[in-house]
Order: structure tokens, then C-alpha cells, then sequence
């Protein structure tokens, strides 16, 4: 239902109602017309040529249709058949009026979604007391389609929202790459996918060289800027959807990679090792007019069924401490 159509709807009272009548007899029209004057908010629109009666009705918007069956040119259940094929005209309920009390015809005009069936002309009490039962229901029926309309427009934002704080919830506000505990959880998941299909999963630690060393002659501020760049060229480094790049904590940085050979992630880690060192960012340590440089750690396993993923984690840590150990600006593979 349009939201025009709803407020429109709000706008007017409860209890009032719109009737369209299709008769091609002008003569029943005023009839009906007398009856419902002195009705308090019941609305009345006449209709004598029943090939308009739909664009009426989709024009002023009935909460009750009455509908004549027999019309030259037009049979009424034909358009009652499509009043209900009509998505805006669907759902409006339709009283037909017809000449004689027939079991034949009324069968047939409820088969062809009336819902409601009287003769003609019918005692004023009862004709008022069905517009308004009808137009009730009707109101009744918009009113509760709005209800779920506007409910599922606040799920999808409610699951927006969600979305929202999640991404903010698994990434390093410095950074923008995914959190320790993303990580944790990323890795552990991981793990237990290689475990089942017995693949290779990978890891580098990378930590920046000298690192309290820049902090101590730049400042603090380009020292988190320098972080920055880091995780750029980080982010950067992953091919994969599935390649997890994170911030382990302080300058160390770590990068999830499933499905990866050893071959493959030393190639990637020496890629990124030369990348940072190409960035040229300068720096006193080791010695004055050197560059900003990581050291980084490789490890890869296929895990055995019992193991833990700190086993990799351990393993990675092993390769970084001998690239440093090594002199700095290198990779090693742990084992
Ligand atoms: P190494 O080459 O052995 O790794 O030496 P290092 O100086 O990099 O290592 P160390 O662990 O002694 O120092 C790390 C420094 O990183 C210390 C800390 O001040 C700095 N650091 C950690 N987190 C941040 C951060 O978020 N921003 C900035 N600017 N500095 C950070
Ligand atoms: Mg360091
Ligand atoms: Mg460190």
C-alpha cells in the first residue's frame, strides 16, 4: 500500500466510509443516494457506466464497492473478477446487488470474490449496517498491512544497524584491519576447517623494525601514522576473500591465509617485506638515513585432529624472532 494512500487514510476517521456504486440505472443510484444522506461520514459516488468503474474506484479509493450485476455491455461479475485481479482494487470489499434472491447466482458471484450479496433495493438498516461492517474490516485490513510494512522497514534497518556494529566491533579503530579478538576468532575458525579438509593454513607475523626507536625521535602521532601506512601495504598484500589481515596488537600485524602453500606465503611475506621497505619511510634506526622496515615470521601447518591453532601462532612467532635475530628486514620461516 502506497504511503499516500495510508496517510490519507489516517487523516480520516475510523468509522467513515467511501461507497462506490456501479448501476448503470440512474434511478437506483439516487435511490441509494437518499438513503445514505443523512448517514454521518458515509461518502457517495455514483458510477453508471461500468466500463469506468474501475479506474473510479482506483480514483477515489472506495472502502466498500456496491456492485450491480446485470449491466448492458459489462457483466458485473466479470468486473467484480477484476476489481480482484487489480492490486489496487484487490483487497476493497464488494457488496453485489442483485434483481432476485437465486442460490445459482449468488453462488457464483461469491465464487468471483464478492463478499457480500444483497437484492435489490435493500432495507435501508441493513444496506448502512454492511457498508460499515465491510468498510471497517477494510480499514482494519490497511491499517494492519501498514503495521507490517512499517515493522519490516525497522527489521532492515535493525539488521543494517547490526551490520554496522559489527564491522566496528572486528576492526582496529588505528588501522581499519580486523582486531585481536577478530582475529582469534577468524584464525580458531580456520583451523577447524583445515583440521576437517586436511589443507594447509597459513600465517605471517609481521612486526615493525626499531619501532620504539621511531616513536622516540618522530613522535607518537607519526608513529601512528606510520601504522597506518603499514596496514596499507598489508591490506594491500591479500589476494584472497579469505586471506585475513588483523592487528595483533601494538606495531605487530598478523595475516591469516587458508588454503596457502609454504612456498606460497614465504612468497607473499618476502613481496610485503620489500613493499614496506619501498614505501621509504624514513627513519634513524639502525643507523641515520635508514627506512622504515618489518621483520616477518612464516609458519604453516596442516593440522592433526587434537591440535591447537596456538600451535601456528607459535610457530610464526618462532620465524619472527629469528629474522630478527637475523638482522631485521628479513623473512624466516618458523618450525
Ligand atoms: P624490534 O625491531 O625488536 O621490533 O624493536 P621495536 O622497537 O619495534 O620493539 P619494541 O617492542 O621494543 O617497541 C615497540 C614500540 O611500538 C613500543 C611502542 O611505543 C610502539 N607502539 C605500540 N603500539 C603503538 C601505537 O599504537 N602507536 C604508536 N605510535 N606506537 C606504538
Ligand atoms: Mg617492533
Ligand atoms: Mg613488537
Amino acid at each position: 500500500m502506497h504511503d499516500l494512500q495510508m496517510d490519507e487514510l489516517k487523516a480520516t476517521d475510523e468509522n467513515a466510509a467511501m461507497v462506490l456504486l456501479v448501476d448503470d440505472q440512474a434511478m437506483i443510484g439516487e435511490a441509494v443516494r437518499r438513503g445514505l444522506a443523512n448517514e454521518e461520514n458515509i461518502d457517495f459516488h455514483f458510477c453508471a457506466d461500468p466500463h469506468q468503474a474501475i479506474a473510479q474506484a482506483i480514483e477515489i479509493k472506495p472502502t466498500v464497492i456496491l456492485q450491480d450485476l446485470v449491466m448492458p455491455g459489462l457483466d458485473g461479475l466479470t468486473l467484480v473478477r477484476e476489481y480482484r485481479n487489480n492490486p489496487i482494487t484487490r483487497d476493497i470489499p464488494i457488496i453485489v446487488l442483485s434483481t432476485k434472491e437465486d442460490p445459482l447466482i449468488k453462488s457464483a458471484a461469491f465464487a468471483a470474490g464478492a463478499n457480500d450479496y444483497l437484492v435489490k433495493l435493500p432495507d435501508n438498516i441493513e444496506l448502512v449496517a454492511r457498508i460499515r461492517y465491510h468498510s471497517r474490516s477494510y480499514m482494519t485490513l490497511l491499517q494492519r498491512d501498514e503495521a507490517y510494512r512499517a515493522l519490516r522497514v525497522s527489521q532492515q534497518q535493525l539488521l543494517d544497524t547490526n551490520l554496522v556494529l559489527q564491522r566496528l566491533m572486528n576492526s582496529d579503530g588505528l588501522t581499519g584491519l580486523s582486531n585481536r579478538r577478530h582475529f582469534d576468532e577468524y584464525l580458531e575458525l580456520e583451523w577447524r576447517r583445515a583440521t576437517r579438509e586436511q589443507s594447509e593454513l597459513s600465517l605471517l607475523m609481521i612486526d615493525v623494525d626499531f619501532f620504539k626507536a621511531y616513536n622516540d625521535s618522530f613522535g607518537h602521532l607519526e608513529g601512528d601514522e606510520a601504522l597506518r601506512q603499514v596496514a596499507k601495504a598489508i591490506r594491500a598484500s591479500c589476494a584472497r576473500p579469505s586471506d585475513l589481515p588483523a592487528r595483533y596488537g601494538g606495531e605487530e600485524f598478523a595475516l591469516v591465509l587458508p588454503s596457502t602453500t609454504p612456498g606460497g606465503a614465504r612468497l607473499l611475506a618476502e613481496k610485503l617485506r620489500q613493499t614496506v621497505a619501498a614505501m621509504n619511510i624514513p627513519h634513524i634506526a639502525p643507523a641515520p638515513g635508514s627506512h622504515l622496515t618489518v621483520s616477518i615470521g612464516v609458519a604453516t601447518v596442516t593440522p592433526g585432529v587434537g591440535s591447537n591453532s596456538r600451535q601456528l601462532i607459535q610457530e610464526a612467532d618462532k620465524g619472527l624472532y629469528q629474522a630478527k635475530h637475523n638482522g631485521r628486514n628479513r623473512v624466516s620461516v618458523g618450525q
